[in-house]
């Protein structure tokens, strides 16, 4: 019989952390550690800090169960001494986590998976399965998850990253955890020796961010942010209560006029947040681009591949830091938005792989990922890369990667000379 996520893991005393989860069994990655309900929600606002205390005071003496009331007193409240007078909002801003998709500008607190600690090499990885209450659409709502993204050992502290997929060099990492959450971290990554390592690893650090900078928070050299939907600053405690909301996954809103809203309502949303990819601007250089998806993710892959299966972050290296699909997300949109048949299905492929070990086989995002692999000309951004016309083509076929070799499969994969402009 299957084991129930609640049996692979029990709350122990760490040393110098409080709490945290500690491994029962063997756990191999993908295995699911966690499914939780909010204990509640509420919105993320800029009231004033009495305010906020009163707000969540009344959310929790509300609650029916003496039980919840006191493992909420028990969380851990890292703003105790500067907030003496507000003990309740003092636990929440330690402990909430800001919810994304649907539900951005809300937070939400979760008793179990506030007992996580953070490592910036984590070995599990979480994810909010927002609740945007189309019941039509398959795939678990409403709860966050945790899964495994290494093998544990009985006895392993599993920890997730507080970033969620954002990455940053050591020093901004220190700052940021010191003022947000009012703890120096000692993972493998944080504890390296300055140093040539340290600085490599920095270094590819750097690169990624940039990516990431780019293309999920519309940043480049050449202007200002073109999507300021995502904080991006490090910021006070009382704006950002808990992880950043940053996501990779979040689903193309309306808001923003993006190219998907103004398209009938057919086939489904591209995966990632086309909202990176407005004004159509990177689509000039496509190949360009496609050729940073492609560093970006092969800088993760070799990370994970140095790591293995074992423990991981010995070396301090950056697996598990973020996420692989979020360069393959990237690469997808620009595969779907050119009309590339068969490279998009290869990326979503790799996406829903990816998903299901992350997120779990019966998430929203392994399931849509999976139905674009099957056909993603029925992606509603689905050759859309001329506003609206097929303008430029791709491949249909994909090669049959055991006839002409690994290596050549991938030179196939990433290049994008067939992406032409046609007039
Ligand atoms: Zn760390």
């Amino acid at each position: 019989m299957a084991a129930t996520p609640e049996s692979l893991w029990e709350v122990r005393c760490i040393p110098n952390k409080g709490y945290g989860m500690v491994a029962t069994a063997p756990v191999e990655p993908g295995t699911c550690l966690l499914v939780e309900k909010p204990l509640y929600i509420r919105a993320m606002v800029d009231d004033p800090i009495q305010q906020q205390n009163s707000i969540v005071e009344s959310l929790i003496r509300s609650l029916p169960d003496a039980a919840q009331r006191d493992a909420f007193h028990a969380l851990a409240s890292s703003f105790s001494v500067l907030y003496p007078d507000y003990p309740y909002y003092s636990i929440a801003t330690t402990n909430e986590v800001a919810l994304s998709g649907a539900q951005d500008g809300a937070s939400g607190l979760f008793l179990r998976w506030s007992r996580f600690n953070h490592a910036c090499t984590p070995s599990a990885y979480w994810a909010w399965n927002e609740d945007d209450g189309a019941s039509s659409s398959k795939g678990r709502r409403g709860v966050l998850t945790v899964h495994a993204i290494r093998h544990l050992n009985p006895g392993d502290e599993i920890s997730i990253s507080y970033f969620e997929n954002r990455v940053m060099p050591h020093d901004d990492r220190e700052r940021y955890l010191a003022e947000v959450y009012c703890f120096a971290c000692d993972c493998a990554l944080c504890s390296l020796a300055p140093g040539p390592w340290r600085d490599d690893v920095d270094e590819r650090l750097r690169q990624l961010e940039a990516f990431w900078r780019k293309y999920h928070l519309g940043e480049d050299t050449q202007g200002p942010p073109s999507s300021p939907s995502s904080p991006s600053s490090l910021s006070t405690p009382a704006s950002s209560a808990a992880t950043p909301t940053i996501t990779t996954t979040s689903k193309p809103s309306n808001k923003d006029g993006n190219i998907a809203s103004k398209e009938e309502e057919v086939g489904e949303n591209v995966i990632v947040d086309v909202r990176a990819l407005n004004q159509q601007r990177y689509l000039h250089d496509a190949a360009g681009c496609l050729a940073e998806c492609r560093e970006a993710a092969e800088l993760i892959l070799e990370a994970e591949e140095d790591v293995g299966d074992g423990a991981g972050g010995e070396d301090g290296d950056i697996a598990g830091c973020i996420d692989v699909t979020f360069a393959y997300e990237i690469a997808l949109a620009l595969a779907l938005f050119v009309g590339d048949a068969a490279r998009a299905s290869v990326f979503a492929a790799r996406n829903r792989d990816r998903y299901t070990v992350t997120l779990g086989a019966d998430s929203v995002e392994a399931l849509r990922a999976g139905r674009c692999a099957e056909n993603p000309c029925a992606d509603r951004s689905f050759g859309l890369g001329g506003g609206g016309r097929r303008v430029m083509m791709g491949s249909d076929v994909v090669p049959d990667a055991e006839e002409i070799g690994e290596e050549a499969f991938e030179e196939w994969l990433w290049s994008a000379e067939e992406w032409q402009l046609r007039e």
